[in-house]
């Protein structure tokens, strides 16, 4: 802390997305309070695979190689998947991408999210430059023309040139600020569960649209896949009322018995799915990044992706006003950060949410247009290679 007792940046939520933002600081010599209520689960080998993994993509993983946190990661359990095949239940169309195309070792990595996040909080307790200040709620806020103020659940206060919130969806400091969101209930849950197939996964991402949902099976370094089915909430309260193997027989004709039966399954767990769209990212002395600034459906595996991509964006800008020993949270810095992510990640919501209503529904014309549009896609190279490269966040 410095010697006017105020920090330069406060980071309110340490998940994936608030951890690397902290860490990136840090690294970058400013001095970084983090503020998170609860200590992370901690990461064993030996457990059983976390239900929550996430498909991240090359530019994530470059992050966090810069953060020198993937070995770490990598090392103790973490899939790569080389290709992705898509395929609509009611049309014939189909898309095949290869990492080979795009010169990438890998489409992306199938990683648990608290193996992530245990990772990184290691990180933040080895970094000198950073005050980790848990567990802890903030309760209010007020800014002047130098700094914010958080009060704390314990009635402590911290302050800080800039502050930062990555306290995830359900955001409590966004609404303290009484910045509005953009929300869309899907009406949809999505089952996730570890299973055994009778087929090996091939390192192959798979996703089949079939009305009203999506089912996709990613791969695990131990051979099973991880499956996100995307139903309405009243086939997800069916589904998971099923027993084991009736589950898993649901789960092989919704995915076509692509890879054969489905033998078995981990226990189940289910999110509710929305849309939500912070109208917008900053205000005095104030930003929002990941899913405190945007939720996207999870069809396109981007979410955290998206908020990986607003920590290189926000550390960028922040590390620049440092070097031009300027204010941190100068609104004429803040701007360019909310004008670049905001409108990549409406885009990005936006086009998960078309992606949804069009393969979401049964309608004749709907399926023959999205077979077309498959097959298309897979037949133009350059189309193609640029679905890819945004996909890879490149
Ligand atoms: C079924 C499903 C599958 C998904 N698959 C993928 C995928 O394949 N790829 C992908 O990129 N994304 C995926 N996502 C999205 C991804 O999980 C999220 O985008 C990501 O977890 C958001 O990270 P975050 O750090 O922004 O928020 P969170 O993970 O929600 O972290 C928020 C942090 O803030 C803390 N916090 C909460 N309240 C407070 C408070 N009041 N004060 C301080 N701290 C607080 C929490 O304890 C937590 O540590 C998926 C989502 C779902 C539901």
């Amino acid at each position: 802390m410095s010697r006017r007792g105020m920090h330069d940046v406060a980071v309110v939520g340490a998940g994936m997305v608030g951890a690397a933002l902290a860490l990136a600081l840090a690294r970058a010599g400013l001095d970084v309070a983090v503020i998170e209520p609860r200590v992370p689960a901690a990461w064993r080998s030996a457990d059983e695979v976390d239900l929550r993994v996430v498909a991240l993509a090359p530019s994530s993983v470059d992050l966090f190689r810069r953060l020198d946190v993937w070995t770490a990661i990598s090392s103790a359990r973490a899939c790569a998947y080389r290709h992705m095949h898509v395929w609509d239940a009611l049309a014939p169309g189909k898309l095949d991408f290869d990492a080979a195309d795009n010169a990438e070792l890998a489409l992306g990595w199938i990683v648990e999210n608290r193996l992530i996040q245990h990772v990184l909080w290691q990180a933040l307790e080895r970094e000198a430059g950073i005050r980790l200040i848990c567990p802890a709620r903030v309760t209010s806020t007020d800014s002047d023309e130098r700094r914010r103020t958080l009060l704390l659940d314990d009635g402590s206060t911290v302050a800080a040139q800039m502050v930062v919130a990555a306290d995830g969806a359900d955001s409590a400091l966004r609404n303290l600020l009484g910045v509005p969101t953009h929300d869309r209930d899907y009406a949809q849950r999505a089952i996730v569960a570890h299973v055994v197939t009778e087929r090996a996964h091939q390192a192959t991402a798979w996703q089949r649209f079939v009305p009203q949902a999506t089912v996709a099976f990613l791969p695990l370094n131990d051979g099973r896949s991880s499956i996100v089915w995307s139903v309405q909430q009243a086939e997800a309260t069916r589904l998971l009322a099923l027993d084991d193997a009736a589950f898993c027989r649901a789960l092989g004709a919704a995915f076509d018995f692509r890879l054969g039966a489905v033998t078995a399954t981990s226990a189940r767990a289910a999110f509710p799915l929305r849309l939500r769209l912070a109208e917008h990212y900053i205000a005095a002395r104030f930003a929002l990044i990941g899913d405190a600034a945007h939720v996207v459906h999870p069809l396109a595996g981007q979410g955290v992706n998206l908020g990986l991509r607003d920590v290189e964006e926000l550390c960028g800008v922040l590390v620049e006003a440092r070097t031009a020993k300027s204010d941190l949270g100068s609104v004429h810095a803040l701007r360019r950060y909310e004008r670049r992510r905001r409108s990549e990640n409406a885009l990005a919501a936006h086009a998960f949410d078309a992606i949804q209503r069009l393969f979401g529904s049964d309608a004749l014309p709907l399926a023959m247009l999205r077979g077309l549009a498959l097959g298309a896609v897979d037949r133009m190279p350059p189309l193609k290679q640029m679905f890819a490269r945004r996909a890879a966040g490149r």
